[in-house]
């Protein structure tokens, strides 16, 4: 079938590259679940018979997603086979399509998602956030701070607090008295006016969850993150009703089944949409209608993406009023950057959007050529 948008009659997917991003942190980076090195995404180029290509990034992370790099390689790889030779504006059918194939794999199917949406603005000469129907905007970032000693987390707060950043979320979870002093270090040093949210990473039970947010309460937090394992969404609802801080559900949710169920059952204030969760930007669009249904105020949130991914976060922001908030700062966690254009986006949190077609980020060739990676084509 020729497509309305393409001028060639056989219109379709004739190559996908698969690479494996493999970028070092300088330092350790500590959250309640895991201990992080370096990032490990997977992205994937994928070339139409036009001589476009659409770019696409997921991050696997094992105690969130269930995927290791080394899986979620061999995903990419048999999901390709899926999509080569049929035609990649077909959004809705292709992606139904990877589903079917084989569930769950959120972030490898989050990387394919960004290809296609990438692509499609391609195609259209547009922007992503245009493609969207969104109006071009400066996106705010917090800037995260990894867990540590309340002392080193106050030197990391007043720095990015000296570096013109206005939010900080900050990472929790070794229990009630060591988080309490955390919080009370973190805002000292960051000083009154400053947005601070917290992330528990699943690490609290209900009692301490309750008796935790209860003993912060004088310190003008804006949310806390997911304060409960990824399970007892009965337990967030109980957290809820005793918080004096709101309460956001992360790991709890992946895609809009579970955004209508929290939704449905009151149990939390806020979403946090990560791509890699939601399978990408299909998804995270049905999240967040959901939430602006039943008043829940999302955020964009990120594992360890790059400036591909996070490119796809600021541009779907633009589109959807009722992602309120943005957490993406990963790439300063990287001793070096992978990729070329993207938004640009500054050390206290401000992303701007350039007005290229797509999302605009791509993997710099150096880089390509350095990485694993697999070419599979028609
Ligand atoms: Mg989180």
């Amino acid at each position: 079938m020729p497509t309305i948008l393409s001028k060639n009659q056989d219109y379709s997917i004739t190559k996908i590259e698969i690479i494996m991003l493999k970028i070092p942190y300088p330092h350790p980076f500590r959250i309640a679940l895991a201990v992080m090195d370096c990032a490990q995404n997977i992205v994937v180029r994928v070339h139409d018979s036009d001589g476009l290509v659409g770019v696409g990034e997921g991050c696997p992370p094992r105690f969130v997603t269930g995927e290791a790099p080394e899986t979620a390689f061999e995903a990419a790889k048999l999901y390709a086979r899926i999509l080569l030779d049929k035609n990649p504006l077909e959004i809705d059918a292709r992606l139904a399509e990877l589903e079917r194939f084989m569930l769950k794999n959120s972030a490898v199917r989050c990387a394919y998602d960004l290809a296609l949406y990438d692509l499609l603005a391609k195609h259209a000469s547009l922007p992503l956030y245009a493609l969207l129907g969104g109006t071009k905007q400066v996106v705010y970032s917090n800037r995260t701070i990894g867990m540590d000693t309340p002392e080193v987390m106050a030197i990391a707060a007043a720095s990015f607090v000296a570096g013109g950043a206005k939010s900080l979320k900050v990472k929790v979870g070794t229990g009630r008295d060591d988080d309490l002093a955390r919080v009370r270090a973190i805002r000292k040093a960051a000083g009154k006016g400053i947005a601070m949210r917290l992330d528990a990473n699943q690490a609290w039970d209900e009692a301490t969850a309750i008796s935790a947010l209860t003993a912060m309460a004088d310190y003008d937090l804006q949310l806390c993150e997911q304060p409960l394992p990824y399970w007892n969404e009965a337990g967030l609802k109980r957290v809820r009703e005793h918080s004096p801080i709101p309460i956001m559900a992360d790991e709890t949710i992946f895609d809009h089944h579970d955004a209508f169920r929290l939704a449905a059952a009151g149990a939390v204030d806020y979403f946090n949409i990560k791509l890699s969760k939601s399978a990408g930007i299909h998804n995270a669009l049905k999240i967040n209608a959901i939430g602006e249904a039943a008043g829940i105020q999302c955020m964009l949130g990120g594992m360890s993406e790059s400036l591909i991914g996070v490119s796809a976060g600021a541009h779907l922001i633009c589109a959807c009023p009722n992602i309120a908030l943005a957490d993406m700062d990963s790439p300063f966690h990287f001793s070096e950057d992978p990729t070329l254009s993207g938004v640009d986006f500054q050390a206290d949190g401000m992303v701007t959007l350039r007005d290229t077609p797509g999302h605009g980020a791509d993997v710099k060739p150096e880089w390509v050529e350095r990485s694993e990676k697999v070419e599979i084509s028609v």
